[in-house]
């Protein structure tokens, strides 16, 4: 008797297994397929900022190189890869050097957006206060914190910064070189529209709270926004899209 017990108890347990197994691909599935695809080497803000990538498993990681003067750099985010090959490889290409980034700006602290970090001991790390101290709690790295509507000058070029508490608590939109980075708040479809992400977030309400006031915010200097870049999909011209999204979203 106990023995029958056990058989239809691992054959409960190997259905349960198969049946988690379709539902984490199926969620793949529409992360990939149905998302903008984000291409290693695109070119945004005129040609200042290079979006770098990084693969896992479907997932394409997204980090973006922002050439300031005189040689220096900025990093907005800093992948996964604890040696940042892809993003020393993007470096190499420009004729510069790890020691060349001077500033990484991270939207979230999540791994795949600051496992590189420590690859760039030259730069200063900015985060909004809630994630930069979270990043300072669980490694030995020093962000700055940041708070929403300040700018830091790098190296003459202004990054201006937007809290947008929601898929974390200190998650950050950078505006620099009329691209403006909104991380993991928001997800690009194939179509071009974008819409607030709830993969992995802490508060996917907060999310569309923040979005919508920061569309409500950028409204009036949409002549500044060149493209949207992402942490996971490609890029979207102009700052259309998050206006668009916004109205459909309707009023608050
Ligand atoms: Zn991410």
């Amino acid at each position: 008797m106990a023995s029958r017990f056990r058989k239809w108890g691992l054959i409960a347990v190997a259905v349960a297994g198969i049946l988690v197994a379709v539902l984490v691909g199926v969620v793949l599935a529409v992360f990939y397929f149905g998302a903008l695809p984000l291409r290693e080497g695109t070119m945004l803000g005129g040609g200042r900022v290079v979006a770098v990538t990084e693969g896992w498993g479907p997932v394409t990681i997204g980090s973006y190189l922002i050439a300031l003067d005189e040689g220096d750099f900025a990093l907005v985010d800093a992948g996964m890869d604890p040696d940042a090959g892809a993003i020393r490889s993007a470096l190499k290409d420009r004729g510069a050097e790890p020691r060349d980034v001077r500033y990484i700006f991270i939207t979230h602290a999540h791994g795949d957006h600051i496992g590189g970090i420590q690859s760039f001991p030259d730069a200063e790390v900015y985060a909004v206060e809630a994630d930069a101290r979270a990043i300072r709690e669980s490694s030995l790295l020093t962000p700055r914190g940041l708070a929403d509507g300040d700018v830091v000058s790098a190296a003459g070029t202004d990054v201006e910064v937007f809290a947008l508490p929601g898929h974390t608590p200190g998650s950050a939109a950078y505006l620099a070189c009329g691209v403006l980075f909104l991380g993991d708040s928001a997800a690009a479809a194939y179509d071009g529209s974008i819409s607030a992400n709830r993969l992995f977030s802490k508060d996917s309400g907060s999310t569309r709270e923040s979005l919508a006031a920061l569309a409500h915010r950028l409204k009036g200097r949409a002549n500044e926004v060149q493209q949207i870049a992402f942490g996971h999909q490609g890029p979207v011209d102009g700052l259309g899209p998050l206006l668009e999204w916004a109205a459909a979203r309707g009023p608050r």
